[in-house]
């Protein structure tokens, strides 16, 4: 896999997950508890038993339906075909079994990169960040080389140090967007991480709020305005987004939404599809 650079039309995409070139990386790494997002245990390290031999999941189009949701709302930003194909080089752990737990544990840390990696290029292709764009590209080519490095040296890697500095731009860029829509509106700021578990805010005005973190599991957000807000990281399992306006929002990705209720008039921002769920009817 060749190296994308900042500028490349094609970073989001290379950004996103490619199943074809991963060797089931999530499905066997990463851990999760039984809950209403999966259906039983399953310790990190352990493949899925329904992974399948062709590294393909045997209920991929049944996993909502089958108890594991959770499934459809991990995105691993693209990190499971770069460590499969670029870090280990095609070399898979079902063959090279002395590879695998090194293998389980680089790919959190690919997942944060690239994660990282896209809040990044979604910021540059931002006109309002034109300011920032030089450190956006540096920071965009540290990032990139940290995903290049060998295994050894990739498991040494402070991530909560290169974090603080990806926020930093973040932030910034989260002020140069929200920043007319605040001054026009002279909006009440709501502080990060605010719970609005269960809220009923149906047609609520939170027009270039900025609800980093905001925990809105299962609240009512019918009819409400979120456009031009700054949603990293906001939880939207269960939310009820049906005719909601999100366009414009930024940092918002297809595993939030995928988690979230919706409908044909949702209003997502372009780069995001309608989930196959929001087709179906809710009661
Ligand atoms: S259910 Fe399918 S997608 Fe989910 S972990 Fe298992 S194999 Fe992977």
């Amino acid at each position: 896999m060749s190296r994308i650079s900042a500028t490349d039309g094609n970073a989001l995409k290379y950004l996103s997950a490619n199943c074809e070139d991963c060797f089931g990386l999530c499905c066997v790494a990463l851990p999760f508890a039984k809950s209403a997002d999966f259906a039983f245990d399953k310790d990190g390290g352990t493949p899925c038993p329904n992974l399948q031999s062709d590294y393909r999941c045997g209920i991929h189009n049944n996993l909502r339906q089958k108890g594991f949701r959770g499934c459809t709302a991990f995105e691993c930003f693209g990190a499971g075909q770069k460590v499969s194909q670029v870090t280990y080089k095609g070399n898979d752990w079902r063959d090279n079994t002395s590879i695998a737990k090194e293998m389980f544990d680089i790919l959190p840390i690919m997942q944060q990169l690239h994660e990282m990696l896209w809040y990044l290029n979604e910021a540059l292709s931002l006109e309002a960040t034109k300011s920032i764009h030089g450190d956006l590209m540096r920071c965009i080519d540290e990032s990139e080389q940290l995903t290049e490095l060998s295994p050894e040296l990739m498991l040494k890697i402070n991530i909560p140090e290169h974090r603080a500095k990806v926020n930093q731009l973040l932030l910034q860029t989260s002020e140069l967007v929200r920043v007319n829509i605040l001054a026009k509106k002279n909006q009440k700021k709501i502080s990060r991480g605010r719970d609005f578990i269960g809220a009923k805010l149906k047609g609520a005005n939170l027009r270039g709020a900025n609800l980093r973190g905001a925990l809105f599991i299962a609240a009512d957000l019918r009819d409400a305005d979120l456009t031009l807000t700054d949603l990293i990281g906001a939880d939207f399992r269960d939310t009820d987004l049906r005719g909601a306006n999100l366009t414009g929002c930024i940092f918002l990705t297809q595993a939030q939404i995928n988690a979230a209720l919706g409908d044909s008039n949702t209003k997502l921002p372009t780069s995001l599809i309608i989930p196959a769920h929001w087709r179906e009817k809710h009661k």
